[in-house]
């Protein structure tokens, strides 16, 4: 029992110090953020010699006073003449003059500067976080939702750096200014000095206890303004959805939902952050007191005179200044640190998915593709998959607890279970199967936008994960169901993968995809834009543009996942001419639901519960009678359906 005693003691410490590890941790991404600083030293050097020049002129105006007031009491040892006080009351007056002067010029120069310094470091980390956004894997954007990411982008980023706007480097100058007021305020008298800072342990105490509130508060308000934003983008995307289930009334109640809980949880955060600053407001307004008081006490007694008071109550102003902007910004200060840690949740996200170093970085030339045995499933354990971005006040004590798994996925949820399948080069190979059944999965895997969890996958001899991204990447194309432009015109939109493609090129592979004809009916032809505000295409246009721009990128290996399936009869036959020749030369892997689309395929396989469970040509898998035959029949009879319920009525 006894011995136990100095172990505890042991472990108290070694607590204590973890606490101020875990500080230290917390604060990293801060001094991270300074660090943008440093690139924009010009902006920094600029705001703190206006700030300087602005807490010294502080100092100015009491000491003015001051003397003003014994000028004019006559206190000034030696009471000179009327003519002489006269000329020095002149004197002073310029004085004010030229320190109001000066005061307007640091209020422009402290305030531009620092906007300035800021809004680079705003900017700085916008690009950085996006650049980091985009080397997240699919895996991240399977789990996170558009609009929550956007807010973390603008809203949050712009958030975080208020700590510098308003911030470190007026805090730092403030600190300095309350240092000098008191050496002046010690030189006067240390007595009422001593008695006017007896607040400021009392002042400490009160931040330090009822911050952390303050900042979970904070959390929360980000937390929802982000689900805001999360809601209104899937909102607007999907109108057409909410119009034809007349749900306007029930999302115009939902988004009022979430606009009150967040009025809600702001009143929450102002409520714990005036708190403070109202705590913070009476002990300063103590100190005060405390000057009048006992500053008047020692005047009367004759220990100091009334100017020499007067000055006095200036400096205990001009120290308590500080102190009183501090607790005012403190809510400021607060959000903008649970800010910082939610950008910084992002940008701590290892992407999974980069180049090993010493990566090939020459394309893959030929074609040939072999899957390996290949295992995968879409729970797994990298920091995309786990990390959690809007725990409110998570707790990450360290980086390397952050990566350990927070759920460990059931062995049975494989989605790919040993697959093994060997492509020549130029081979065209169907992959069917039910719905559900992995093949886009299967096949996203090729161009590593997800990793296999087994086996490999070998393009050319060569692993995929052993390529540089850029080198695989550039020698794949998809087409996919629901092909995507972008805002811009159609050439931009044709010359995506090749942005300096010359326009008879673009102009080529927009014939070799059937898309020319059309794109010259467009108003402008090939410049007309696309998008917002611009030229709504049909699907089947759209796919055409899709694929004049695999084209245009001239892929050794092509990836056709159900490209066809939601065009009708008429544009799915002219999309099929172009896809053919799309086709021509590269190995080619063609998802298609309708089965009579890859009849001519040079194999067709059967993917299954996780396996390829039939191989072969059209005519030899029918023969087989397996699976494929009865899906092949199952699409034939459900072809005849529609005759047969109009014979029966
Ligand atoms: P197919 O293309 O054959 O219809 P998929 O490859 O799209 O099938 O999906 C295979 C399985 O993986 C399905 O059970 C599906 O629910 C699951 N799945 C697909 N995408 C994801 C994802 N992003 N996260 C988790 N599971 C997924
Ligand atoms: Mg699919």
């Amino acid at each position: 029992m006894m011995g136990s005693e100095p172990l505890a003691t042991t472990g108290e410490r070694a607590a204590r110090r973890s606490v101020l590890q875990d500080r230290w941790a917390r604060l990293r991404p801060l001094r991270t953020l300074l660090g943008y600083a440093r690139g924009h030293r010009r902006f920094a050097v600029l705001t703190v010699c206006f700030g300087v020049v602005g807490f010294l002129l502080s100092f100015v105006y009491p000491w003015i006073i001051g003397t003003e007031v014994d000028l004019v009491l006559g206190q000034t040892g030696g009471a000179p003449g009327e003519e002489q006080r006269r000329s020095e009351l002149f004197r002073l007056t310029s004085f004010a003059l030229i320190t109001a002067i000066m005061h307007a010029v640091v209020v422009y120069g402290r305030g531009h500067f620092n906007v300035r310094l800021g809004d680079s470091i705003v900017t700085d980390l916008r690009k950085a976080l996006f650049e980091h956004l985009q080397k997240l894997s699919m895996r991240f954007y399977a789990k996170e939702r558009a609009g929550g990411i956007m807010s973390r982008v603008l809203h949050d980023v712009h958030e975080a750096t208020a700590i510098i706007y308003m911030g470190i480097f007026v805090a730092a100058m403030d600190a300095v200014q309350l240092l000098i007021a008191f050496a002046l305020l010690t030189s006067i008298s240390w007595k009422l000095t001593v008695a006017c800072t007896l607040v400021f342990p009392l002042y400490a105490l009160v931040f330090w206890r009822m911050n952390p509130r303050v900042r979970r508060a904070s959390e929360r308000v980000h937390g929802q303004l982000s689900l805001i934003a999360a809601n209104i983008s899937e909102q607007l995307a999907g109108q057409a959805l909410v119009k034809t289930y007349t749900a306007e009334e029930r999302e115009a109640r939902r988004f009022a939902g979430d606009l009150t809980r967040h009025h809600g949880l702001v009143v929450a955060q102002s409520h714990e952050g005036h708190l403070v600053a109202s705590s913070g407001e009476i002990l300063v307004h103590l100190g005060t007191t405390i000057v009048v008081g006992y500053g008047g006490f020692l005047a009367l007694g004759g220990e100091m005179t009334a100017g020499t008071m007067t000055r006095f109550l200036g400096y205990v102003i001009v120290m308590y200044g500080p102190v009183r902007r501090f607790a005012e910004l403190n809510i400021t200060y607060q959000s903008s640190l649970s800010a910082i840690r939610r950008v910084f949740r992002i940008l701590d996200i290892q992407p999974s998915i980069v180049d090993r170093p010493g990566a090939v970085t020459e394309s893959p030339r030929i074609g040939h593709v072999q899957f390996e045995g290949v295992r995968f499933r879409y729970a797994d354990d990298s920091d995309e998959s786990c990390a959690r971005l809007d725990d409110e006040d998570q707790q990450r004590p360290s980086r390397d607890d952050s990566r350990r798994p927070r759920h460990s996925a059931p062995r049975s949820d494989w989605v790919l279970d040993g697959v093994t399948l060997e492509c020549e080069p130029g081979e065209r190979v169907a992959v069917v199967g039910p719905s559900g059944a992995g093949k886009t999965t299967l096949l996203s895997l090729l161009p590593r936008l997800y990793d296999v969890n087994g086996g490999r996958i070998v393009v050319d001899g060569i692993d995929v994960r052993d390529f540089s991204l850029a080198a695989l990447r550039s020698s794949i194309a998809i087409v996919q169901q629901e092909s995507f432009v972008f805002t811009g015109t159609i050439r931009e939109n044709i010359a995506y993968g090749r942005p300096d493609a010359t326009f008879e090129e673009i102009v080529a592979a927009a014939r070799a995809a059937h898309a020319h004809e059309f794109i010259m009916r467009c108003p402008d032809g090939y410049d007309s834009r696309l998008g917002e505000r611009g030229v709504n295409l049909s699907g089947g246009q759209r796919q055409r543009i899709s694929i004049a721009r695999a084209l245009l990128k001239d892929p050794r290996i092509l990836i056709l996942d159900e490209a066809t399936s939601s065009l009708d009869a008429e544009s799915e036959r002219i999309v099929q001419g172009a896809l053919e020749e799309l086709m021509k030369g590269r190995t080619s892997f063609i998802i298609a639901h309708r089965l009579s689309t890859i009849r001519n395929a040079d194999r067709i396989v059967v993917l299954d519960g996780g396996r390829i469970a039939e191989s072969g040509r059209h005519g030899e898998l029918l023969a087989k009678d397996g699976i494929y035959a009865r899906l092949v029949s199952a699409q034939a009879q459900a072809a005849l359906e529609p005759e047969r319920t109009s014979a029966a009525e």
